[in-house]
């Protein structure tokens, strides 16, 4: 297997379908912002490996973390052998999280597993049930996080029976109407209709919906929740998967609501790339669990846990949160340029949140339809051109910018100049 077609048909042969693919490039090597297929084509990676690489693909720091620790030993499996790593990566994570409860943490290996271990705790810590979560939401491929996931297809397409005791409440989408009263409305529609509060053991939401579109929770709608929670008993779990980190100009986006979680989920962002994923929460609440109740047999590997304890300096001496608004701000200008110059109506709303901006794309012919081809086409455009793009949302034509927080400008330009380029050939 020498050429990228090659692992391409190869691919087709051995690996599951439902494995998806947004481009076929096929990675050979990476630095930073760049990517090199096999054939050596260069291209501006827009994606990060979907948040994940907010410090850069091989930042060399976290290598050298990495090759530090491979060099001591990759696994002990931590109760077998505790290791110092974990300990201080959840003692920076404790401290990290906003707010001044006592916390505590426990590290697994995925986004879908923390979110499992998150509502896990919150079962344990109040003995209820029941659990809220929104439209549009994405919390994971595992059974429960399918549950709480709002969006169907792909997703959860003939994967059912889920488990019980899920609710939905509506997201607020202001492009149709549905505002923070009528979002607090429809929990409240759920007490009355669906579940007794007194059985709900916690309300999980996005601070900005990734894969449902980036729709940003307003500081209004997260404070209402905090209320409502407090009023009810109810635990909230802030899923900081996608937005964690910095990508959003903060360690962690509810911070500017100025609320405490009572639970938190970070992944993607928290090791650069290497598989781990974090539960942060309240101490009394995470010390619920039976001894043994909690953890995995990889969960929080040492490799990992290095990596994260030096993506955590980067992003600190490198100032990548605010590096995040800067990126933002820069890619907002262009894209309300772009739309201004553009063919009316193509390209719809530009929202952000520090460097989480998206940007959909609608039909030319019915302004404010959702474009999914147009989008598809767009993507696929970019690639030829060297420019690797991703795409979320319920409708499939919201373009997402989630570029490594440590890009050059020199490749953001880059990177911006192709996405001009490949629009307008379409
Ligand atoms: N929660 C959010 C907000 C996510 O964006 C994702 C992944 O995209 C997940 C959970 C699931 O994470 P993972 O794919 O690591 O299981």
């Amino acid at each position: 297997m020498k050429t990228s077609n090659e692992v391409l048909a190869a691919r087709a042969e051995a690996v599951a379908r439902g494995v998806s693919h947004v481009t076929s490039v096929v990675c050979d090597r990476a630095q930073n912002a760049e990517i090199w297929d096999l054939e050596g084509r260069r291209y501006i990676d827009f994606a990060a490996g979907i948040a994940v690489c907010n410090t850069g693909h091989n930042h060399p720091d976290v290598k050298a973390a990495v090759i530090g620790q491979l060099d001591r030993f990759t696994h002990t499996s931590f109760n077998v052998a505790m290791y110092p790593q974990y300990v201080e990566l959840a003692q920076r994570l404790n401290a990290l999280v906003p707010g001044s409860s006592p916390r505590k943490t426990i590290l697994v290996s995925t986004g879908a597993e923390a979110v499992e271990n998150a509502v896990k705790v919150a079962r344990v810590a109040t003995g209820r049930s029941a659990v809220i979560a929104f439209s549009a939401g994405f919390h994971g491929r595992t059974m429960m996080t399918m549950a709480l996931t709002g969006k169907v297809t792909p997703y959860k397409a003939g994967f059912g029976p889920f488990p019980a005791e899920v609710f939905h409440a509506r997201f607020p989408d202001e492009t149709v109407g549905i505002t923070v009263e009528d979002s607090i409305a429809s929990i409240h529609d759920i007490f009355h209709e669906d579940v007794d509060p007194a059985r709900v053991a916690a309300i999980i939401i996005e601070p900005v919906q990734g894969e449902g579109g980036f729709n940003i929770a307003s500081v209004e709608l997260l404070q209402a929740l905090r209320k409502l929670c407090d009023d009810h008993g109810i635990l909230l779990i802030i899923d900081e998967i996608q937005t964690g980190f910095g990508r959003t100009g903060a360690y962690f986006a509810h911070a500017r609501a100025g609320i405490e979680a009572d639970i938190i989920t970070m992944a993607k962002g928290i090791a650069g790339g290497y598989p781990l994923a974090a539960v942060t929460g309240r101490a009394d609440l995470m010390d619920a669990s039976p001894i043994g109740g909690l953890g995995g047999t990889y969960a929080g590997s040492p490799v990992a846990c290095a990596a994260a304890l030096a993506v955590l300096d980067v992003i600190e001496r490198e100032g990548l949160c605010a590096r995040a608004e800067a990126i933002g701000q820069t890619i907002e200008a262009r894209l309300i340029d772009l739309r201004q110059r553009s063919r009316k109506g193509v390209i719809g709303d530009i929202r952000r949140l520090g460097a989480m901006v998206a940007m959909e794309l609608c039909s030319a012919e019915a302004p404010h339809a959702a474009d999914a081809a147009l989008t598809r086409a767009l993507i696929a455009e970019a690639q030829k051109q060297g420019l690797i793009l991703i795409s979320c949302g319920t409708k499939g034509n919201v373009l997402r910018f989630l570029m490594p927080l440590t890009i050059p400008d020199a490749h953001l330009e880059e990177g911006l100049a192709i996405l001009e380029q490949s629009l307008a050939t379409l």
